[in-house]
């Protein structure tokens, strides 16, 4: 039996594809048998005159070229097999991107990926309008036995209380006449809160109360609370959160240079992420920085000085500083993760709710983090749309996508950033 499809209400929210062709600039793409099976049988090993599929660790993957794009992507910047073929053609991941559909018991959640350019500038129709396109995708999709989702530890949660945590966040990161700063850092509070509490002492009905008294009291709250720095510790943590979204591994590469340089690299790498000091590792689509010129940067919603940034004027929408347009687009960010059924469950390494949740708030700092660090590439001292833009497209590749974010090690990192108030901390001084 196919699932109803849900596909979240988020207003301001709009995508069509523009045929910018980053998709296929930017992912590795893995084939399924049926993909190989279509590819061939449109004879596409004789019209390159090259082999089009590369295997890797048991799977295959789209074969790339020496720039990392698809070896399907044309000189003119569109897809050949779309071209030739038509849009069904094309393999599955081509096909649903940017729609993630993550099924549970009762529906199939419809997600969006913000790494395409056009759901970050939501540009396009309303999501409802895909609703077709979306019902053909989730019918390719192999028939599951249903999904349940866990609220902590083993504890199944109802549909009710998914429901009832769903629209509580929702009504927060919606709140009208708040600053963006009491917006994030009340959001990170909330989050840390499921996270210390025991919820399997929570359920049901008690918890929907629980989340009333929450979001009722979390402006009240905030200004009680202890805002010390955050400890070195914790902006390490950061850091290495930051490194493990922005890690790139091309399966080209990975192949040329063989598992163990793969592996030392990687490790070089991530321990001058880890330390933050002298001159960041080349990482795709941003400068390397002085770590020291980001802490020079203000954070994403300070107010810039005239006399320091550029006349308003010369600077085109996406490279102003708008914060009404950085609060909306990160709204529509978080919103559509929680809603769209990436926060937790299929949509997220199968994560319980408040694990998953914890993630969504590390992607918001690392994202946060990033559009600094973006801006301190450029050799401004407050940062832009553009800067969060970016960021925001960066980190949301690789959430759900990135096997090495479902680790222990992840978990770990996620746990002591929440126990320790550092999740809040770092917000605020973020934000
Ligand atoms: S990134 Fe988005 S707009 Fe660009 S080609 Fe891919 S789906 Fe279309």
């Amino acid at each position: 039996m196919r699932l109803p499809i849900y596909i979240p209400k988020l207003q301001g929210q709009r995508y069509s594809c523009h045929g910018c062709g980053s998709c296929c600039r930017d992912f590795t793409v893995q084939v399924t048998e049926r993909d190989l099976q279509k590819l061939h049988e449109q004879g596409w090993k004789e019209r390159l005159g090259q082999e089009y599929v590369v295997k890797f660790r048991g799977h295959s993957w789209l074969k790339q070229k020496e720039d990392g794009a698809c070896v399907f992507l044309g000189d003119n910047g569109l897809c050949k097999v779309h071209a030739e073929f038509g849009l069904e053609a094309k393999p599955l991941a081509c096909q649903f991107f940017p729609f993630m559909l993550s099924p549970n018991v009762r529906n199939t959640h419809v997600g969006i990926s913000f790494a395409c350019g056009s759901v970050v500038a939501s540009k396009g129709a309303e999501l409802e309008s895909h609703r077709g396109d979306v019902r053909r995708m989730s019918e390719l999709l192999p028939a599951s036995a249903p999904i349940h989702v866990q609220l902590q530890g083993k504890l199944i949660a109802s549909e009710n209380e998914i429901a009832t945590i769903e629209s509580a966040l929702d009504a927060w990161l919606c709140k009208k006449n708040i600053t963006p700063a009491v917006r994030y850092q009340g959001l990170a509070w909330l989050i840390t809160s499921l996270l210390q509490a025991n919820l399997g002492n929570v359920r049901g009905e008690k918890l929907g109360q629980l989340l009333s008294t929450l979001t009722h009291a979390v402006e009240h709250e905030l200004p009680l609370l202890d805002w010390s720095e955050p400890t070195p510790r914790a902006w390490k943590l950061l850091r290495q959160a930051v490194f493990t979204r922005i890690e790139d591994p091309k399966i080209g590469d990975l192949l040329k240079r063989g598992k163990v340089a793969s592996v030392l690299s990687q490790w070089a790498r991530s321990r001058k992420w880890a330390a933050g000091s002298g001159i960041s590792p080349e990482t795709t689509g941003f400068c390397s920085v002085d770590f020291v010129s980001f802490e020079t940067t203000f954070g994403v919603f300070e107010t810039p000085s005239p006399s320091i940034e550029a006349p308003k004027n010369t600077l085109t929408d996406s490279q102003s500083h708008d914060a009404n347009a950085m609060d909306d687009l990160l709204q529509r960010w978080i919103r559509a993760s929680i809603l769209g059924g990436r926060a937790w469950g299929s949509g997220l390494y199968g994560l319980p709710i408040d694990q998953g949740l914890g993630l969504i708030m590390v992607n918001l700092l690392t994202a946060l983090w990033l559009t600094r660090f973006h801006a301190a590439g450029r050799g401004a001292q407050y940062v832009s749309l553009l800067d969060l833009q970016v960021a925001v497209g960066r980190v949301d590749r690789t959430s759900g996508r990135a096997v090495w974010l479902a680790t222990a090690g992840e978990r770990l990192r996620v746990k002591w950033l929440s126990h320790s108030d550092s999740l809040r901390l770092l917000a605020r001084a973020l934000v």
